[in-house]
């Protein structure tokens, strides 16, 4: 894959262990418990995508598909600060687009085309949370093989997405505190069956001491298997 681009987390440990930082032209799962930091990391990313390439960044915009309303502007501007930048230009480069139900948020990322031809540089697509709505509505064991398109559909959406326009996708996935929680991945499947090539990485967030987390990347297409320690500050992640 050419011209690869990558996004920084904010955290230098967590970047090294993902090869860099969120790479372009993928998906990235992040699983974790409530409270475990997929949406801090969300809302990290819609600042960073913006930073400069020697910052970290792309110098570009983000779209972020919000399906629980946890999009939260505070948050942005303490982020914002943390890095010096304008509050407004900030909000003003980051696509909120809330997703009511599934099929609106398939049709959310479907649109994401319509903004870039528009002219909007994005190169960052968060949705937070993917999985929620799928969970919520095709409830039951005979409902589980129609999730599963539904969802490798969207995914495929995201996918073309980041292809096409050599942008990152950045997807949330909750799940309980369990080991057993490997094997409830909507992405993993992709890689293998549908995408072939699909580069998906999927990393989970733990818990750790001292309101500290754990990053435990767990498949990735040609990185070996590895943890790291960040925070969550008011100034965002941070090692
Ligand atoms: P998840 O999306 O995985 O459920 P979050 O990303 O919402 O979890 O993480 C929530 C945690 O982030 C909180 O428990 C708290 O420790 C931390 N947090 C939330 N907001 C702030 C903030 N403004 N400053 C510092 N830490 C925060």
């Amino acid at each position: 894959r050419k011209d690869v681009g990558r996004i920084t987390t904010g955290s230098k440990a967590f970047d090294e262990l993902i090869g860099g930082g969120i790479e372009t032209q993928a998906i990235t799962e992040v699983f974790g418990e409530f409270g475990s930091g997929k949406s801090q990391l969300s809302h990290e990313l819609a600042v960073t995508v913006q930073l400069p390439e020697d910052k970290g960044g792309l110098d570009a915009e983000a779209v972020f598909i919000d399906t629980e309303n946890t999009f939260r502007p505070e948050r942005i501007e303490q982020i914002a600060n943390a890095f010096e930048l304008d509050l407004e230009e900030v909000l003003n480069k980051i696509h909120i687009a809330r997703a009511f139900n599934s099929s609106h948020q398939i049709l959310m990322a479907e649109k994401v085309n319509e903004l870039i031809q528009e002219g909007k540089n994005i190169r960052l697509v968060i949705v937070d949370s993917l999985t929620a709505h799928f969970r919520a509505e095709y409830v039951g064991r005979e409902a589980l093989a129609t999730r599963q398109q539904k969802l490798n559909q969207h995914l495929h959406t995201l996918q073309n997405i980041a292809n096409t326009y050599n942008a990152a996708v950045f997807v949330t996935n909750q799940v309980q505190a369990r080991p057993d929680a490997f094997f409830g991945s909507p992405t993993k499947a992709i890689g293998g069956h549908v995408l072939g090539h699909a580069a998906t990485y999927r990393i989970w967030l733990k818990k750790g001491l001292a309101g500290k987390r754990i990053a435990r990347l767990v498949d990735s297409p040609h990185l070996p298997e590895g943890e790291c320690v960040f925070k969550i500050t008011t100034a965002g992640i941070v090692d």
